[in-house]
């Protein structure tokens, strides 16, 4: 098997560097390199299964939460992020998704929706409610998590999706 292709696509701020190096070093820095587009090689064991995967950490730029083309083609699976304290995160990832669907037409698309910066509880402008409606509506996994302070839900994250890209 070769590596698995994992496209992280989400609003500029959402958290996209902040969650792929959270999953790979498990470490939490603070302040990411927001021009940066990063491409990781990492291996781990899924569900008893040891997986290479490659995390492309994308770079939003004009509101395009990082979709282009040559990222679609290029993953076999998307995490979509977007900020619990931000609705506009939450709309814009709505059309990413969309444009996801329109690029990969037909196909079932491996993806896993994350609502992320779930400790800034007294910011929030996305219900949980809405973020599992919208994962329900692509019959996706969806996830709360928080880059900054939880390793658990960050890794959870990544491996569902991991098994959505196998099953399919
Ligand atoms: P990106 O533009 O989507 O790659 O977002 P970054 O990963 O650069 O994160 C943007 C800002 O949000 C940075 O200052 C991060 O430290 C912060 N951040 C990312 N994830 C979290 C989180 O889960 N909780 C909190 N409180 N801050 C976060
Ligand atoms: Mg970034």
């Amino acid at each position: 098997l070769g590596e698995t292709k994992i496209a992280v696509l989400g609003a500029e701020g959402v958290g996209k560097s902040a969650l792929s190096v959270r999953f790979i070093t498990k470490r939490f820095i603070g302040e990411y390199d927001q021009t940066a587009e990063n491409k990781y090689k990492y291996s781990t064991v899924v569900d008893g299964e040891q997986m290479a995967f490659e995390v492309l950490d994308t770079r939003s730029l004009n509101e395009d939460c990082g979709a282009r083309e040559d990222v679609l083609r290029w993953a076999d699976g998307y995490v979509l992020v977007y900020s619990v304290i931000c609705r506009k995160s939450f709309l814009m990832l709505q059309e990413t998704q969309k444009k996801v669907e329109e690029f990969r037409k037909g196909a079932s698309i491996p993806i896993v929706v994350l609502g992320n910066k779930s400790d800034l509880a007294h910011m929030r402008q996305v219900t949980h409610e809405e973020g599992r409606t919208f994962a329900e509506s692509l019959g996706c996994p969806f996830i709360e998590v928080s880059a900054s302070e939880d390793v658990t839900n960050v890794t959870e994250a990544f491996h569902s999706l991991c098994r959505e890209i196998v099953d399919f």
